[in-house]
């Protein structure tokens, strides 16, 4: 068996996806890919695509899969250059069907086929909303502060001391739509997973510790 670990991680929004990433990296030595970070690097790009990710991304719109499938492509082909490479971690992508298509395309061409597990986190829509509403995004660096255990008592941000504010795309309409997309487009890529046999679920209504237990148990 290879000692890789390639882990792609699912879930709806507020589902502590990106904490237990960060988790698994720590853990296991991983690199880290997160759409949701890497879209908010993208924005900062000053071009027609930034201007235009700013506008669909406020609305609560899943951005298109060209964007998000180039961001990711690239940074397998830079994974696949190092030299001392314990394996990586997805964050929140793949978010469509036809993105789970073209990512099993890319993990067979760069050959992690095999080694590609994908857990979902799962929270029910309520909580989903409910976290959703309360978290906070650090104004200085964008870090997230999650709606989750220890996080809830921050005045400023742990990373940087920056004050805490909520997201422009954390607004209730937004939230909505985005719960909706999950639902529409989400459910339909996790549920491929799942005819594959590849998809691992998890109760994502525990602490940050349990869920990261019952992660470590499945990947075992
Ligand atoms: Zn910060």
């Amino acid at each position: 068996m290879s000692n890789k670990q390639v882990i792609i991680l699912l879930g709806p929004a507020g589902s502590g996806k990106g904490t237990q990433a960060k988790l698994l990296v720590k853990k296991f030595g991983l690199e880290y890919f997160g759409s949701g970070d890497a879209l908010r690097k993208r924005r900062k790009a000053g071009d027609f695509t930034a201007k235009k990710l700013i506008k669909v991304m406020g609305k609560g719109k899943l951005v298109p899969s060209f964007v998000i499938s180039k961001l990711w492509i690239d940074k397998l082909e830079k994974f696949k250059q190092r030299r001392k490479f314990n394996g990586f971690v997805i964050d929140g992508s793949p978010r469509k069907m036809i993105e789970a298509k073209f990512f099993d395309e890319a993990l067979e061409w760069y050959e992690w086929q095999k080694e590609a597990k994908v857990i979902l986190i799962n929270i029910s829509r309520r909580e989903s909303m409910n976290r959703l509403i309360k978290r906070r995004m650090c104004k200085k660096c964008g870090r997230l502060i999650p709606w989750l255990g220890q996080f809830k008592k921050l005045k400023k941000c742990d990373k940087c001391e920056g004050s805490l504010i909520t997201r422009s795309d954390d607004k209730l309409v937004a939230i909505k739509k985005r719960l909706e997309e999950f639902k529409k487009e989400v459910i339909p890529a996790i549920n491929h997973y799942k005819r594959q046999g590849k998809l691992i679920k998890i109760n994502g209504e525990q602490s940050i510790e349990d869920v990261h237990k019952d992660i470590l148990k499945a990947i075992k």
